[in-house]
């Protein structure tokens, strides 16, 4: 099996003196020698994607170039630890164990695209992600690695879109903290309308990994459109649930089998990208764990949040409900068109009105806010509508309650 990440097996955090012994900070080093165009170059020879929430799997090298091009003098890194869906603990596994990893990352992001200040934030829910990010900012301020980039470590209040890049800036200068409309791009016009890289801490943490290996380590792993690692978290209805790293591709099922999922014909469905992610059939579980192959069967790798639903543990109508109920929960509401989106597409589900909900969710499916979170459960519940058998949502029908409340 291939580590890039999180070897060895962690025993509490890995401090600095266990970080160098593994080669810690020498690709700092080297970055600080051979400069950003050069860093930029490995990142796109290793062809890393980005590891947050979106699953949209941006290149890094995309983020960083635009980042290069702009002009201003002022500009930011944020790595990005908020992790709002609790289903996902990646992050904070990472910044607990291994925050000299995503610090270093960090560092060299920052000489890669000439940021002077740096931000590691982190889910302020989680002391132990804190503190060890805390002490690791320490270590190496003592040991002289920062250099001339200020770096904060900056705990966030969790909410359910605080790990969206525009809500993260929006909190970091002070405000509410809600996603922002795009166009501009953090990197045309971010925190205090300065370019702003934003990466995801488990993405800079590839990125210390890349400057330690070198780019045909990362590709050696993984596959042709997706080099490298990645870390799933697995949770739900399996034997041993927590935090994976696995090379893209790996098949799902493999996923499973390590994390002490139930036999296949005792698995009602799989969500593979956490809340936001379209269900999968016990029969679609083979599939390679890539953007690619995601996509191609109407879902997405979202968080990398794999929750797995015993059949006789929930019904399917109640995993939608449910879900879709959470969802609407979490919409912060400054768009109409999210916020009623939810509220009707959750009222056609209470009903049984398959038909009707099927109609919500596709009006949910494009641009009904300025953020992903109900094309997320649009896709989730369009996906349960359409590839689940008619019999899988028997119960929705017979429940007593499934029915309009006017006609109660
Ligand atoms: S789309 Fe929804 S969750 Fe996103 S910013 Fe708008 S109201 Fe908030």
């Amino acid at each position: 099996m291939t580590f890039l990440i999180t070897e060895p097996s962690p025993r509490g955090r890995e401090d600095l003196a266990a970080y160098r012994t593994r080669g810690g900070y020498a690709g700092l080093d080297r970055v600080r020698a051979e400069g950003g165009r050069w860093a930029l170059e490995q990142v796109a020879a290793a062809g890393l994607r980005g590891r947050g929430g979106s699953g949209s799997g941006c290149p890094l090298a995309a983020k960083w170039r635009r980042m290069a091009a702009s002009a201003a003098s002022d500009r930011y890194v944020v790595a990005n630890g908020a992790e709002s869906q609790a289903v996902s603990q990646k992050d904070r596994y990472l910044l607990t164990h291994f925050p000299h990893r995503v610090l270093e990352g960090l560092l060299i992001a920052a000489e890669a695209v000439g940021a002077r200040q740096a931000f590691l934030c982190v889910r302020g829910d989680s002391g132990a992600a804190v503190e060890a990010a805390r002490r690791a900012l320490a270590e190496a301020e003592t040991a002289g690695l920062i250099g001339t980039v200020a770096v904060a470590v900056q705990p966030t209040v969790p909410t359910a879109v605080s790990g969206e890049e525009t809500a993260l800036l929006d909190a970091l200068a002070g405000l509410e903290g809600y996603p922002q409309p795009q166009p501009p791009r953090p990197e045309e016009a971010g925190l205090r309308g300065c370019p702003t890289l934003v990466q995801n801490v488990e993405s800079l943490a590839q990125v210390a990994a890349l400057f330690r290996h070198g780019p045909e380590r990362v590709r050696a792993a993984g596959t042709r459109t997706c080099p490298g690692t990645a870390l799933f978290t697995v949770t739900g209805a399996v034997d041993r649930p927590g935090v994976y790293e696995v090379p893209y591709g790996t098949r799902l099922s493999d996923l499973l089998r390590m994390a002490g999922a139930p036999p296949v014909d005792e698995i009602l469905a799989v969500l593979p990208g956490g809340l936001g992610s379209g269900p999968l059939r016990p029969d679609e579980l083979d599939v390679p764990l890539t953007y690619e192959d995601l996509a191609a069967l109407g879902t997405t790798m979202g968080t990398s949040a794999v929750v797995v639903f015993r059949r006789d543990g929930a019904s399917l109508p109640e995993v939608v409900r449910e879900n879709v109920g959470l969802m609407a929960q979490a919409s912060c509401g400054q768009c109409q068109g999210c916020k009623e989106g939810h509220l009707a597409l959750a009222r056609a589900l209470e009903a049984g009105d398959m038909a009707e909900a099927r109609r919500r969710a596709e009006v949910l499916l494009y641009g009904r806010g300025n953020c992903a979170l109900p094309t997320g459960t649009a896709r989730f519940a369009l996906r349960a509508l359409q590839s689940f058998p008619e019999t899988e949502w028997q119960a929705l029908r017979t429940r007593p309650e499934a029915v309009p409340r006017t006609q109660r």
